[in-house]
């Protein structure tokens, strides 16, 4: 498959659609049965996981509610260190099942500041389904229940992730060109 260009850079197929459709298939049957019987609230971390939610959501065959939404990360005060919040997230999840589906963990930092304020709430369940994994970036602890796949510390692009704004709109996930 050929190359693409986003802005200056030149990114090479890394997982092609196919990969990417099957593994995804795969993760919603493992969610399927884990939570048969049971409802589960979704939460797709804006705006790289769009797609992978979108892709994912029409696997699953339990009763499922989603909600897109967007962190966004400051400065707290020096004994709290960061804090990241949620916009868009208005209801309550005390007593609910509750699987966040996010596009990348590198570092873990934005889930790592994130997941005690959902704690905070009494969710009767946490999990975690990440589609990509930079295993070996990550510093901040964050429990990932479901990976899709775990990936080399290299940029990607396409299937909802972006470089610099751009490159979203691919069906496959391109990874940085060497060189
Ligand atoms: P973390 O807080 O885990 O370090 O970072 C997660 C966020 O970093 C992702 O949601 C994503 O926005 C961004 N990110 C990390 N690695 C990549 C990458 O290779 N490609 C893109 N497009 N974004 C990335």
């Amino acid at each position: 498959m050929a190359d693409i260009t986003v802005h200056d850079k030149r990114f090479s197929v890394y997982l092609s659609e196919a990969t990417l459709q099957e593994r995804i298939q795969e993760l919603a049957a493992a969610i399927n049965t884990d939570y048969a019987g049971q409802k589960v609230y979704f939460l797709a971390i804006l705006n790289g996981s769009f797609m992978f939610a979108a892709d994912f959501f029409k696997y699953l065959t339990i009763e499922s509610e989603i909600c897109f939404i967007k962190l966004v990360s400051y400065k707290g005060l020096k004994s709290t260190g960061d804090v990241t919040t949620a916009i868009g997230l208005e209801e309550d999840l005390h007593g609910k099942n509750v699987v966040i589906l996010e596009d990348i963990i590198d570092t873990g930092k934005t889930l790592h500041f994130f997941l005690p304020q959902l704690r905070h709430q009494q969710p009767s369940s946490l999990k975690i389904v990440a589609l990509l994994h930079k295993a070996e970036m990550t510093r901040y602890e964050v429990p990932i229940d479901y990976t899709g796949f775990v990936i080399p510390n290299k940029f990607v692009v396409g299937y909802g992730l972006d470089y610099d704004g751009l490159g979203r709109n691919y069906k496959d996930i391109y990874q940085l060109a060497e060189g």
